[in-house]
């Protein structure tokens, strides 16, 4: 069986413990490789390396710190059919998936970095008659990056790519349930003729390898993405030792449909922003909120499109929905179905495992779920559930939906579907999210600022953002 390897100053490595992890093939339940259980001693080797390569990475110019992050994109671009099939058996999502999203994105991630540092600068203030200042943005050193399971490569390369392009060196710990891709990327790092140290991938548990990145002492800067209970560890963890921290944390979206929307579109996205993924997306918009006169048509229209979905085999081009990524994932998500009945809801479509034959057999399956009836502060609708279950809720005003939309605990991302460009502009403004989108969702523009407001995390990653918080400014004031 496959043996996955930790990536340490340039070369694939056991674990010094000789312990490993079963990882297993969500779509049929079964272990099909394994991966190291690291531990602090693993991090330390890491943090050594990466503190060794630091000096000459950081001095190097970026122009050429760049070319090394677009030689990886294009080697990911090679590589783009053997990734995303390995993308797709790792995490169960469908191949398709993995091929036109995933990976596209993970390579998009190393190319914009790897040119946006070319183009960043920092700033000069003149002070009249008496001095000039000038802001000097210094790499902070080695970096933790730790990354969840729904998106494994594009989000680990999203956090990577912006901290080794701003000069910093990289400890990083990959989800423990998703292993595969970080790890084909260590070899890809390899090929690209990276230097050693300057990125490594330490793989293992968060209570071990992630807790043992979060306290090291010679790790200033971490940027996490995860969930909020992990979040808030972190941050309790980090605070104390006064550590710059980015977190990017879980989500409970609302999707706000007017009567005036544009009907076919808005069905047809909603269906797609509740379920790609499996709905194991931080942006899925799980609350639909539809104004009172389109409801019953909106509803109809939906759940139509819904039963329409193929759940099955990942591998197969005409699946839309993979499997849940674990058993135990797949059981939080039906404990939340489960929930959603006592609550008074109504499961208008889905609401079960399903059994897909064949070679899936034992795979960890759940047909795309809808449920009405719910109170807009049940916790069905507050809670974050993070698989294939959506609630549909009719409202009367605009007030009265803004009050649902922010009655969570979070604040990451919203949609709102409306004509009126007024209205538009103005449910944007008052709905507590990160981001907003108007008429679309899962829209991207890598410049612009991506995160959460409330309990959905603290920071901005993407565009300038990412490489500022990567960074270290000091203001030098030179007297005239
Ligand atoms: P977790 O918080 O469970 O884990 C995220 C990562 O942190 C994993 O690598 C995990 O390792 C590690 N970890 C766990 N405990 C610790 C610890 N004490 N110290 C350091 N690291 C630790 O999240 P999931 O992997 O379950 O991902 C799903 C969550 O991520 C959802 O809540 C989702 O909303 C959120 N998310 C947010 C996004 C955003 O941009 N805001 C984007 C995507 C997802 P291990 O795997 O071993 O537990």
């Amino acid at each position: 069986m496959l043996k996955l390897k930790n990536y340490i100053n340039g070369e694939l490595v056991e674990p010094i413990a000789r312990q490993y992890i079963s990882n297993y093939r969500p779509a049929v339940g079964v272990v099909y490789s394994l991966l190291p259980d690291s531990d602090e001693q693993d991090v330390e080797l890491a943090v050594q390396a990466a503190s060794n390569a630091f000096p000459a990475w950081a001095a190097m110019p970026a122009q050429k710190r760049g070319q090394l992050l677009l030689r990886l994109a294009d080697l990911i671009d090679q590589h783009l059919d053997y990734l995303a099939e390995a993308e797709a058996i790792d995490t169960g999502k469908p191949l398709v998936l993995a091929k036109t999203m995933d990976i596209p994105r993970a390579s998009s991630n190393m190319r914009f970095f790897g040119t946006a540092i070319q183009h960043f600068a920092s700033e000069a203030h003149v002070t009249e008659g008496s001095a000039i200042n000038y802001t000097v943005r210094h790499p902070h050193g080695v970096a933790g990056c730790i990354s969840p399971w729904n998106l494994p490569l594009y989000l680990f390369t999203w956090k990577i790519a912006p901290a080794l392009a701003a000069g910093n060196c990289v400890v990083a710990k990959p989800s423990e349930v998703t292993p595969m891709t970080a790890y084909l990327l260590s070899e890809l790092c390899q090929e690209a003729g990276l230097p050693p140290g300057v990125l490594n991938i330490v793989h293992g548990y968060g209570h071990k390898v992630g807790a043992a990145i979060v306290t090291h002492p010679k790790i200033p800067v971490l940027s996490f993405t995860g969930g909020t209970t992990t979040g808030r560890t972190i941050a309790a963890t980090a605070a104390p030792m006064f550590k710059k921290l980015s977190l990017e944390l879980g989500g409970k979206n609302p999707n706000i449909v007017f009567a005036d929307c544009d009907f076919d579109e808005a069905v047809a996205t909603s269906v797609r922003a509740a379920f790609a993924n499996q709905g194991q997306i931080c942006l899925c918009g799980s609350r639909i909120f539809v104004e009172r006169p389109l409801y019953q048509q909106f509803k109809a229209a939906f759940v139509e499109k819904v039963n329409a979905m193929v759940v099955g085999d990942p591998l197969k081009e005409s699946t839309n929905q993979g499997a849940i990524v674990s058993e135990q994932h797949l059981q939080k998500v039906l404990s939340y179905i489960e929930l959603a009945k006592t609550e008074g809801g109504t499961i208008l479509t889905g609401g079960q495992q399903v059994q897909v034959p064949g070679r899936c057999a034992g795979g960890w399956f759940i047909a795309p779920t809808v449920i009405e009836g719910l109170s807009y502060n049940s916790r069905t609708n507050t809670e974050e559930i993070f698989g294939p279950v959506v609630t549909l809720t009719p409202f009367d005003t605009e007030e009265e939906v803004i009050g649902y939309a922010n009655c969570t605990d979070y604040g990451l991302s919203a949609t709102i579907w409306t004509q009126q460009l007024a209205r538009a502009h103005r449910v944007a403004h008052q709905v507590h999210a990160g981001i907003v989108w108007v008429n679309t969702w899962l829209l991207r523009d890598l410049r612009t600022p991506f995160g959460g407001m409330k309990n959905s995390g603290i920071g901005r990653e993407g565009g300038f953002e990412a490489l500022r918080f990567f960074t270290e400014p000091q203001n030098v004031c030179v007297k005239l």
